[in-house]
């Protein structure tokens, strides 16, 4: 009997910390985060963080939080107009954005769907990589928040990204081609991880430059 008041109470301390975990995940926007998104109206692009700035580069590490799909939340909305303005601005024409770009580390992102006819941009939030194909392939990649560089990046030929939209449905879907590329470049971001920690690991260059060559035909396969 004492053994299953125990029990009990465990389970309900457990499921109380998972609670506040996920509430912790869902925070509302800081002020400071609101003042950045309202400081301009929605035709506004934001500031793009670059690491040739040592505290933008800093943040640019952060590990994005979960964020509370609602289409009735004004910030919410007003940050994911200016987001997309930004990554469409003529001084950024990306393919691509994720939040923490632009210093809101949320975990929502904006990839243009080279997949789709008329290549529309789609914006995605909660976004996960759940499956990655075997197979990989090589592509130049650039990056908004890296200026003037392109580095040839190994990524996985397509995978398997699970999301919400803002109305809080929930998705899963098999991306392919370039579009899986661009998936991974920003789900990246939202990890704090960079194309440039591809580059990094010395093995993962010798390989690259065996396929580079493999490619080229200078060695036999
Ligand atoms: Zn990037």
């Amino acid at each position: 009997m004492l053994y299953h008041r125990f029990l009990i109470i465990s389970l309900c301390i457990g499921f109380y910390q998972l609670l506040n975990a996920q509430k912790f995940e869902n925070k509302p926007f800081t002020p400071t985060e609101v003042n950045t998104i309202i400081e301009a109206d929605t035709s506004k692009e934001m500031r793009v963080l670059k690491i040739t700035n040592y505290v933008d580069s800093v943040f640019l590490r952060t590990k994005s939080m979960l964020i509370k799909p609602d289409t009735q939340d004004i910030v919410l909305n007003h940050f994911i107009a200016r987001l997309y303005k930004t990554v469409t601005h003529p001084n950024s024409l990306g393919v691509g954005i994720a939040a923490p770009q632009v210093g809101i580390p949320r975990k929502i992102i904006w990839v243009q769907r080279f997949d789709k006819e008329a290549f529309p941009f789609e914006c995605y939030l909660n976004i996960d990589i759940v499956a990655y194909s075997d197979s990989t392939k090589l592509t130049t990649e650039g990056c908004l928040s890296i200026p003037d560089y392109r580095a040839v990046v190994e990524r996985y030929d397509f995978v398997v990204i699970e999301y919400n939209k803002i109305d809080g449905s929930h998705h899963k879907e098999t991306i392919y081609g370039f579009t899986a590329v661009i998936f991974q470049h920003e789900v990246d971001h939202l990890n704090g991880i960079l194309y440039l920690d591809h580059l990094n690991d010395e093995l993962y260059q010798q390989k690259q430059q065996k396929k580079r060559m493999e490619l080229l035909n200078l060695v036999p396969k």
